[in-house]
């Protein structure tokens, strides 16, 4: 894949938001009770999400020879967090784990963590069928870490409706789950009020990076202070946004390979989310060798940024945030509730492109890829505004809004 390709396929947009207070100098209160639990040695998770592929068309044509290589030289090197879902790789990225470090490696050199699907949930008996179900495909007996999945307002109530909170409690109680949390992708106070109602959760997964630092939509920091205010220590997902901070903008790069010329862009935003205090674990979803390898590079012996690397970062984000697109991190979750089969994460990756490069290109290749996608997929401007897929983003975009704009930009 070109780097064209790369970024019509996976940058994220920079909203539009105040610029991040990047000052970890401003030092978040973090308790004793959480550092405690925190290994600054050993905060890189393997995020089984983004697999390597023998056939990208097809998510779960997963590449085991690849695959295998990335999970022996990642546990060489010291790390032990694997982190897969229900959902992820088109239903196989459980299978994946079992396949690849399951029924390879003895039960303690490493640590797995699954998640709940509350979006999916139809009936509370669904829990025990999925969670057993979920043993089945990983080979695990128990997961070490498990997580109730994309906690947010329009999902909480399924939660609370089928008790799902009590339902992963009562496996930690019979040994089929050692440390329970929750992913959550909402306000800083909703979040606050889970873990009012849930004191019983050992952590919460967020979604944190530089670009949605103080973000007014993602608000990483805000939810951030709310995990430590109430001592739960955090893993971060998307501390690379989908793929976005580690492919930037030609400007952006170059502000960071004046600072640290044998340093990857990506390192510098894996590094940010790994320097705050209270996270325990950084995710992120490698899909090949050299991602693994670069990513396992810096977090071996793991430095946390200094406050002239924070300048530089704070820098990068102000380049940033001149390239105004959509932040769409492609994580698919809304695509199959779109009943106009629009495919959404790829018009907005072409709209994002669009945005971001000259205007007097002399080829458009946003456009071609576009009457390409529409063959087989709904037209931008087929969308109804029904909203089904913004129940589901994490992002909380506004996809309908988004849709007329896409819409005029390559049907016009
Ligand atoms: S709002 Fe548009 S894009 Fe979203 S699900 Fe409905 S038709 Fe599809
Ligand atoms: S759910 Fe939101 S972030 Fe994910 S692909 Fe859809 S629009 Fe993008």
């Amino acid at each position: 894949m070109n780097r064209r390709e790369f970024l019509m396929s996976t940058l994220a947009v920079f909203a539009l938001s105040a610029l991040p207070k990047l000052t970890l100098a401003e030092k978040i209160a973090v308790s004793d009770s959480v550092k405690a639990q925190i290994n600054t040695h050993n905060k890189l998770g393997f995020g089984f999400m983004r697999l390597p592929l023998k056939n990208k068309e097809d998510q779960t044509s997963i590449d085991y020879e690849e695959l295998n290589k990335m999970v022996d030289t990642f546990l060489e090197r010291g790390f032990t967090y694997f982190d897969t879902a229900w959902m992820y790789m088109g239903y196989e990225s459980e299978v994946a784990i079992r396949k690849s470090l399951v029924e390879r490696y003895p039960r303690n050199r490493y640590t797995v963590a699954s998640k709940m699907p509350i979006g999916y949930l139809k009936k509370p008996e669904d829990q025990e069928e999925i969670f057993n179900k979920q043993l089945e495909k990983t080979g695990l007996d128990y997961f070490d870490y498990y997580l109730v999945h994309n906690v947010n307002a329009n999902t909480i109530d399924n939660a609370r409706k089928y008790k799902t909170f009590q339902f992963i409690a009562d496996k930690k109680k019979a040994g089929k789950i050692k440390k329970i949390g929750f992913s959550f992708h909402d306000k800083p106070e909703l979040l606050e009020e889970v873990l009012k109602e849930h004191p019983e959760v050992d952590f919460v997964q967020l979604q944190i990076n530089y670009i949605d630092w103080d973000n007014v939509s993602i608000q990483s920091r805000k939810c951030y202070e709310v995990a430590q205010k109430y001592n739960k220590p955090v893993v971060v997902m998307e501390p690379v946004k989908g793929g976005s901070l580690a492919l930037v903008p030609e400007s952006v790069e170059k502000i960071f390979k004046q600072a640290e010329p044998n340093m990857s862009v990506a390192s510098w935003a894996i590094r940010y989310a790994a320097s705050l205090d209270g996270v325990m674990m950084v995710l992120s979803g490698m899909s090949n060798m050299e991602q693994l390898e670069d990513n396992t590079s810096y977090m071996q012996n793991f430095k946390p940024l200094d406050d002239k690397e924070m300048n530089v970062v704070e820098n990068a984000v102000k380049a940033l945030h001149a390239a105004v697109t959509i932040p769409c991190t492609a994580c698919k979750y809304c695509v199959e509730f779109c009943p106009m089969k629009i495919a959404i994460p790829d018009y907005f990756a072409l709209y994002n492109a669009e945005k971001q490069e000259r205007m007097d290109k002399p080829f458009n290749a946003q456009r071609m890829y576009y009457a390409n996608l529409i063959k087989t997929h709904g037209k931008a401007s087929s969308c109804v505004g029904c909203k089904m897929c913004e129940r589901h983003c994490p992002q909380h975009i506004e996809i309908s809004k988004w849709m007329k704009e896409v819409a005029k930009t390559f049907e016009g």
